[in-house]
């Protein structure tokens, strides 16, 4: 799953992300941010992002992260070895 991060105060509502998303998750909000301006938003359900990067790639002011948070399952646990014995 990925976790799209938009930094609000950073944005200038360009809409450039809003429009590339192919699958139209992100909208501009209605609240205004600090510069004055309506800062873009994540709307709709976690899962529906397929973390493509493209709206944080088209941002001219950096102002999104993607963030992968892996799934429980597919967590892999690695034994750590302590003092020569596995913990
Ligand atoms: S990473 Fe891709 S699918 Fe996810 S919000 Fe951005 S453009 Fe849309
Ligand atoms: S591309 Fe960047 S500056 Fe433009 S609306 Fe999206 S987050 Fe805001």
């Amino acid at each position: 799953m990925f976790k799209v991060k938009i930094n609000r105060e950073r944005c200038k509502s360009c809409g450039l992300c809003v429009a590339f998303c192919p699958r139209n998750l992100l909208i501009l909000d209605t609240a205004l941010n600090k510069r004055g301006v309506h800062p873009s938003k994540y709307e709709g359900p976690p899962e529906r992002c397929i973390g493509c990067c493209g709206c944080a790639l088209m941002c001219p002011d950096a102002a999104i992260e993607i963030e992968e948070i892996p799934d429980e399952e597919t967590v892999v646990e690695v034994p750590v070895e302590v003092e020569g014995k596995k913990k």
